[in-house]
């Protein structure tokens, strides 16, 4: 099992775009479509094409907007969210996540899941250095960081 933990701002949106089109999207209506940066979002989504990876949502949009709801606007493919630790790192959450999905399926504790992280903050586990790519909330996901993501799941 692949699993991308996919934050949003600052990676699918960024300081960029929203100079670009004036405003940063805070939802998923159709008229918010065209203010995230869409070819970072063509990029999380080709991430997945090429190493059959899904995503967990680990943005505070789970919480405002649901991640059912960011996928199939964005046509992501989002099978879960993070669940939330009250003053927790989010690679708290993230851990969190994977230790339930462990105990959930325990054939996965052989077989083990592959994963990476995808955030403009760092406030990951020592653990997860391997597994994070750090974006540049700047400018939102690069082309670098689309490579690095692909790298870190293997391509199939
Ligand atoms: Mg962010």
């Amino acid at each position: 099992m692949k699993v991308l933990f996919l934050d949003i701002d600052g990676v699918l949106n960024s300081k960029r775009s929203a100079v670009a089109f004036n405003k940063f999207p805070w939802d998923v209506k159709p008229e918010d479509i065209p203010l995230f940066d869409l070819v970072a979002v063509a990029l999380i989504r080709k991430v997945c094409k090429e190493t059959h990876a899904k995503i967990v949502l680990s943005s505070t949009w789970r919480h405002t907007v649901g991640w059912e709801r960011v996928g199939q606007a964005l046509d992501l493919p989002i099978i879960d969210a993070t669940p939330t630790k009250i003053n927790g790192k989010r690679g708290h959450e993230i851990e969190m996540w994977l230790e339930r999905q462990c105990t959930r399926h325990p054939e996965l504790q052989t077989t083990g899941i592959t994963y990476a992280i995808v955030d403009d903050d760092s406030d990951m586990l020592e653990a997860q250095r391997p597994f994070f790519v750090q974006t540049d909330g700047e400018n939102g996901l690069t082309l670098a960081n689309y490579d690095a993501l692909v790298k870190i799941l293997g391509k199939i």
